[in-house]
């Protein structure tokens, strides 16, 4: 195979070589069936043992506790957006922290559904950080509290947790589920669309605390309670099979890696390389304040729009390909998720030197 380029995409993005092989490998006959995944029936023993093996495998690697249901919904994390408020703000107060252009998102489908308390916001400073937790204004009578733990574009994320007592925690994990250890107890619902970390598009994790669960209220389309999932286990209409299947190769693979503590280790090594190179530089500043830097989205700035241009089509002839940061904010990003080799991110930093040197 030719080589193939280091890809930094945001999303949909890198995933593991060795899990597209094995994939390839079962394509055409899953499991000795002579059928392939794709032909085959999400009611199949088949299916259901890869559905059961996903769902157990994320159970362990994040030590999701036995009152959280983990379900594979469709829609993108985008319907987790209204699907929330929708069950959950039903003309009462909700509590969202403003931090980015996915949290905005999010604000926005709340308040189609009750009043939104913008419990911080660091749009000040074009969210290039964190609220610090004793800077948030909590409502005591919120129906939830809303965050995005890992910010994609901004490149910033929550280092620790508020702490909401009664109040449930809502996050969406969307571009770093899996990516550090986390405790989900403290969490009642938790989402990430997979194609970030996980696998590819098409298929959203939620895990869901049963009080949640108890919380949804009738009268909601079937499809957008979240009771009809968890009492289906996922498979109450037709689920997106073949994206389910690769998260759960996925997940075998991050089992093979040493789980979510070993590639947390890996992911702050690599990303410490980038950072490292910010800090002792003058040519590329990091855009996120130290304490609240993404170890999954690095975004950075070069002296001008001109050399920044140059950097990233230089960069795609060296073979490294989606650094451009999102349309809304420019400057670079460096997608490392989970899958993105430390090899690669050493070989992105000593192209990085030499750009400099020759520019
Ligand atoms: C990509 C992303 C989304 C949107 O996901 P879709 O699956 O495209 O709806 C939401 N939140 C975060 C943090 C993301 O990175």
């Amino acid at each position: 195979m030719k080589d193939r380029p280091y890809n930094l995409y945001a999303g949909p993005a890198i995933l593991p070589l060795e899990v597209m092989e094995q994939a390839r490998e079962e394509l055409l006959d899953y499991a000795g069936t002579g059928l392939s995944i794709l032909e085959s029936s999400h009611r199949s023993p088949g299916y259901a043992e890869i559905n059961d093996s996903a769902r157990e495998d994320l159970r362990e690697l994040l030590g999701v506790p036995e009152s959280h249901s983990i379900l594979f919904l469709q829609g993108g994390a985008s319907l987790q957006f209204g699907m929330i408020p929708m069950n959950f703000l039903r003309g009462g107060k909700a509590d969202y922290v403003n931090t980015g252009a996915w949290a905005k998102k999010a604000i926005k489908e709340a308040k189609i559904f009750g009043e939104v308390n913008i419990a911080a916001s660091s749009e000040d400073r074009n969210f290039c950080y964190i609220p610090a937790l004793e800077d948030l204004k909590l409502s005591p009578d919120a129906d939830y509290v809303h965050i995005c733990s890992n910010e994609t574009i901004g490149g910033i994320r929550w280092a620790r947790f508020p702490e909401t007592g009664e109040v449930p925690l809502v996050a969406d994990m969307s571009s770093e589920i899996c990516s550090r250890v986390i405790d989900v107890s403290k969490f009642d619902l938790i989402y990430a669309g997979a194609q970030k970390n996980l696998g590819p598009a098409g298929v959203t994790v939620v895990i869901i605390s049963d009080p949640m669960l108890k919380r949804c209220p009738d009268g909601l389309t079937t499809m957008l309670d979240y009771r009809t999932h968890a009492e289906k286990d996922s498979n109450y209409n037709t689920p997106p099979v073949f994206s389910i299947y690769i998260v759960g190769l996925v997940l075998k693979w991050l089992k093979r890696r040493g789980g979510v503590a070993a590639i947390e280790e890996v992911n702050n090594r690599k990303a410490a390389l980038l950072y490292d190179l910010f800090d002792s530089s003058d040519f590329y500043r990091g855009t996120a304040d130290p304490g609240d830097r993404s170890t999954m989205n690095v975004t950075f700035r070069l002296p001008s729009e001109e050399l920044e241009a140059a950097f990233i089509a230089e960069a795609k002839k060296a073979g490294f390909i989606g650094l451009k940061g999102h349309r809304s904010v420019g400057g670079c990003r460096a997608s490392i998720y989970n899958a993105f080799p430390e090899e690669g991110v050493k070989a992105l930093v000593g192209f990085m030197k030499n750009f400099e040197k020759e520019s």
